[in-house]
């Protein structure tokens, strides 16, 4: 992303032609909002007086008090390259504020931003770098989604059987225009099944990155006539899409969770995070696993984690320590899910591994070992535990940890909570494909 500041971006908005500028905002179940408004109101926003009626967005406030400002972060500009011609659209990523000047609590940026604050009082940056997994469908005559693919690939397939490389290369050269530095694309291992994966950031830009990213997508793969969607595991029996996380703290400038003296070349800070994340990880799967159907993808055999454990290799683990070393050491976590909402999920895994490093927790044994390959009793002795098998007993794990239900804020945790256990019911008392319906479209 550039740095731009309100004076380059009202330079920009005049040289570029920009008719159009989008200002975008995220609900708390993960979905981008916008409003449009002409070039003509671009000082008014930048001096955040542009209105939105909270009450009418998804677990925002209640009538009475709607009224809330959009305040543009600068150097979130970006002009979207698929609107180009005549009368461009450009967009800023905006925080939201209360009509007294104060940030507003139910704004999702706000939480990972008070995430983020906590971990600087500390010392530390903390870097995200995510692996979004996507479906690409074919659409019925109707323009609707289908399950079908025309694709016959598997993993790092090229084409002709791989009917989604030229939507990929279109995506990747957009999101290069839109400032993204893209590290590698390929054909996943399940038919229609396609990885992007753009370089780390530190975890705000990595959020906005990940509601860009999805935004692109589903945009590129509709101008090629086919349906990209983030649902977990949009067909029984194949793989589902995951989010790999990989995650690292830096202090001045440095890894902290690189020790060339330490067991593996990681440090006991990086240890410390490994076993915060795994205290929390169930209380935080309702956030990181928002949907019914992300359980689905949370079952032994198809490459996605289900119990709680960590591996310096095995990719059975839910926390996998890639092999590189020095400034790239990282832990991936491995159960997030392209669905979520990417500053609620960060905000809960940097609190979660911050609170192993205060407490100074050290993690259990490492397992080498198959997890999908033992049997339960083998597990038991093991001390693995399991995530959540369900929406529901994500939601009752989330409820019983206090401290993710901190970082979430006093906002957020009964809306998230009362939304999700709201369609955890609408799905049990229905008959027909009411998840299809639901999250092919939304996600
Ligand atoms: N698609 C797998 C998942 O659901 C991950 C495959 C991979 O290792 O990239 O997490
Ligand atoms: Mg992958």
């Amino acid at each position: 992303m550039g740095s731009y500041t309100k004076k380059d971006i009202m330079r920009l908005v005049a040289e570029e032609d920009v008719a159009f500028i989008r200002l975008q905002f995220t609900d708390i179940f993960g979905q981008l909002k916008n409003v449009a408004i002409t070039a003509s109101q671009v000082e008014k926003a930048l001096n955040n007086q542009i209105m939105i009626d909270g009450s009418s967005i998804e677990g925002f406030t209640r009538i009475h008090e709607s009224d809330q400002y959009l305040y543009p972060d600068p150097a979130s500009f970006a002009i979207l390259p698929w609107a180009a011609g005549a009368g461009r659209t450009a967009r800023l990523m905006c925080d939201v504020y209360n009509p007294d000047g104060t940030p507003f609590v139910g704004d999702p940026r706000g939480v990972l931003k008070r995430a983020l604050k906590r971990a600087a009082e500390l010392g530390y940056t903390f870097n995200v770098g995510p692996e979004c997994e996507f479906f690409l469908f074919e659409t019925d005559e109707k323009g609707r989604p289908t399950t079908r693919t025309g694709d016959e690939a598997g993993y790092f397939d090229l084409g002709p059987v791989d009917h989604g490389e030229l939507v990929r290369r279109d995506i990747c050269l957009a999101l290069e225009q839109m400032g993204f530095e893209i590290e590698a694309s390929h054909h996943e291992v399940a038919a229609g099944q396609h990885e992007i994966d753009f370089k780390y950031a530190d975890a705000l830009t990595a959020a906005d990155n990940i509601m860009t990213f999805r935004m692109t997508v589903k945009t590129l793969a509709q101008n090629h006539g086919l349906h990209a969607t983030f649902m977990p595991k949009p067909v029984f029996g194949i793989n589902g899409s995951g989010m790999h996380t990989n995650m690292s703290l830096f202090r001045d400038g440095r890894n902290v969770f690189f020790d060339p003296e330490g067991e593996r070349g990681l440090s006991g800070e990086c240890y410390s995070f490994i076993a915060g994340l795994l205290a929390h990880a169930r209380g935080m799967t309702a956030v990181t696993n928002p949907l019914v159907n992300s359980y689905k993808r949370l079952v032994p055999g198809y490459e996605a984690p289900c119990y709680l454990a960590w591996s310096a290799s095995n990719r059975s683990a839910l926390i996998r320590i890639p092999a590189a070393r020095g400034q790239s050491t990282r832990v991936e976590l491995r159960n997030p899910d392209p669905a979520c909402n990417p500053y609620l999920a960060l905000a809960l895994c940097l609190t979660a591994g911050l609170d192993g490093i205060e407490r100074g927790l050290t993690p259990p044994a490492e397992i080498t070992e198959n997890i999908f390959a033992m049997d339960a009793a083998a597990r038991l002795a093991n001390g693995i535990d399991n995530l959540p098998g369900s929406l529901e007993e994500a939601v009752y794990a989330l409820n019983q940890d206090a401290l993710m239900a901190s970082a979430l804020g006093e906002h957020v945790f009964p809306r998230y909570l009362e939304g999700k256990l709201r369609e955890w019911d609408e799905y049990r008392t229905q008959v027909t494909d009411w998840e299809t319906a639901r999250y092919m479209i939304r996600y």
